[in-house]
């Protein structure tokens, strides 16, 4: 499916994924102020906290059991854990998505970076209720991000990284209030629409251990079984035996109505 954010197909064009890999090398930080607190939405950590090109990582599929752990909140940004957020960023844009979570990369942290600009789905995102331009707040890097306020609804498609060649409508909130910190430890309170909002719900479900395929309709759901339940057993199959036996049950349904 076509421009999704979080999906292999959403960039078309290989180019437009090499081109952003070299952008953000070469972009500043963008900072602004938010009831007197230094806003800092990293675009390029290098100036600041001593960025380097991240690598890329394996990221896990679904059936592994970190993709249903909730993440560790995180105290301290320590060097590793920037280095685990370049090299977040790296995996994400070098596997064209438009988000990733620690989770999917094998590490239950609170911890994610997403990416919309390149998408040309429409997002707004706020702070202090001032609109602010897209493209040069990107990428995000959040900290214990938490999802403060929803409004209204909007329904559209979405895939995951960690679930490849499963793509549906998903209903997610239209707009989305959100508090995090950023890799310098600042604390940040933004508001956002359309796809941000989209991949920002689609994130932090992933931190919490939530899939995209649990916010299915059960008709929806029903029709990926057969797929799912072999990715789960191929993922599994090749897991080592001690990390079988730290499987987890997928959260209990009923909170899936809470979108
Ligand atoms: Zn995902």
């Amino acid at each position: 499916m076509e421009d999704d954010f979080c999906s292999r197909e959403t960039l078309s064009r290989p180019e437009d994924t090499a081109n952003r890999i070299r952008g953000y090398n070469l972009m500043a930080v963008l900072r602004c102020t938010c009831a007197g607190l230094a806003v800092a939405f990293h675009f390029d950590g290098s100036r600041v906290c001593g960025y380097t090109q991240g690598v890329a990582l394996d990221i896990v599929k679904y059936g592994h059991p970190v993709l249903r752990q909730k993440g560790k909140r995180i105290e301290r940004v320590t060097p590793e854990i920037r280095k685990l957020a370049d090299d977040m960023l790296e995996t994400m844009y070098a596997a064209q998505g438009l988000g990733l979570a620690a989770q999917q990369v094998g590490q239950a942290l609170l911890l994610t970076v997403i990416d919309v600009a390149i998408s040309d789905r429409p997002s707004q995102l706020f702070i202090d209720g001032k609109p602010q331009d897209l493209a040069s707040s990107m990428p995000l890097m959040l900290i214990n991000p938490q999802i403060l306020n929803t409004q209204g609804e909007q329904v559209g498609p979405e895939g995951c990284l960690s679930i490849p060649e499963v793509n549906a409508d998903i209903r997610r909130a239209e707009r989305v209030t959100v508090r995090a910190q950023t890799l310098d430890g600042q604390e940040i309170v933004f508001e956002c629409t359309g796809l941000l909002a989209r991949a920002a719900q689609h994130e932090i479900d992933h931190l919490n251990g939530r899939l995209f395929i649990d916010r299915m309709d059960s008709a929806t759901r029903a029709s990926f079984d057969g797929k799912l339940k072999k990715m789960e057993k191929e993922t599994l199959a090749a897991l080592p035996k001690t990390a079988k036996r730290r499987r987890s049950p997928a959260p209990r349904q009923a909170g899936l109505a809470s979108l």
